[in-house]
C-alpha cells in the first residue's frame, strides 16, 4: 500500500505552493484532485484543480459512499473522492491530499497510517495578508476564512507533523525531508515484510 500524505492547515498558509513545489522536488508524487461545491476561480479547470459539482451531485457522491472523506468549509462543500486516492495507492504511487482539518481528523480515523502534515502561519497578521494579497476571494470570504483559521489553529497539536510556512524554501525542505523519511521508512517496512 502506497503511503498517503495529508498536508492540512488554514487557508492562506500556502498549502498549494508549498506542495506544488514539494511534488516538483519528489516527482512520484501525485496530488489528489477534490471535489467542491465552490465556483470555480478564473484560471480554475474542472477536473484539474477540482472537480466542481453541484450541491446535488456532491449529494448523490456522499450517498454512493464515493468520498473518503467530506466536509463543509465557509458554506462550501469539499472532499476526497475514493477513486482518485485508490486508483493511485493500488498502483503504488504515492498520494498528497490538500485537505483542511475536519477532513484530515476524518483521514486520520480511516487510514490510520497516512502521513499528517500541520501548516502553521508564521503569524495571524501573515495570513490575512496572504489571504487578501493573492486577490482570490471577497473581503466578506476573506473574513470568514479567518475566522475559521483561528478554530483550526487550535487543532495544530494534533498532527504528527508542523511545518512553519515562514520562509517558503526553508518549509518545502521541511516538507521534503518528512516526505523522504516516511518513504523511505515505507520502502524498507516492505523488505523487511518480505525477508
Ligand atoms: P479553497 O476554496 O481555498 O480551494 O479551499 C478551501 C479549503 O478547503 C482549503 O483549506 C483546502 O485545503 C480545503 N480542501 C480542499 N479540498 C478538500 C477536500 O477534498 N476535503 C477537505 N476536507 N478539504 C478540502
Amino acid at each position: 500500500m502506497a503511503r498517503v500524505f495529508v498536508i492540512t492547515g488554514p487557508s492562506g498558509v500556502g498549502k498549494g505552493t508549498l506542495i506544488r513545489s514539494l511534488i516538483a522536488r519528489v516527482p512520484e508524487l501525485e496530488l489528489s484532485v477534490s471535489a467542491t461545491t465552490r465556483r470555480p476561480r478564473p484560471g480554475e479547470r474542472d477536473g484539474v484543480h477540482y472537480h466542481f459539482l453541484s450541491d446535488a451531485a456532491f449529494d448523490a457522491k456522499v450517498r454512493e459512499g464515493a468520498f473518503v472523506e467530506h466536509a463543509a468549509y465557509s458554506g462550501r462543500r469539499y472532499g476526497t473522492l475514493r477513486s482518485e486516492l485508490e486508483r493511485r495507492t493500488a498502483n503504488g504511487i504515492p498520494v498528497v491530499l490538500e485537505i483542511e482539518v475536519q477532513g484530515a481528523r476524518q483521514i486520520r480515523r480511516a487510514l490510520p497510517d497516512a502521513v499528517q502534515v500541520f501548516i502553521v502561519p508564521p503569524s495571524t497578521a501573515a495570513l490575512q495578508e496572504r489571504l487578501v494579497g493573492r486577490g482570490t476571494d471577497a473581503p466578506e470570504e476573506v473574513a470568514r476564512r479567518l475566522r475559521v483559521a483561528e478554530q483550526e489553529l487550535t487543532a495544530r497539536d494534533e498532527f504528527q507533523y508542523q511545518v512553519v510556512n515562514d520562509r517558503l524554501e526553508d518549509a518545502v525542505d521541511a516538507l521534503e525531508a518528512i516526505v523522504r523519511r516516511e518513504l523511505g521508512r515505507c520502502a524498507s517496512g516492505a523488505e523487511g515484510a518480505g525477508s
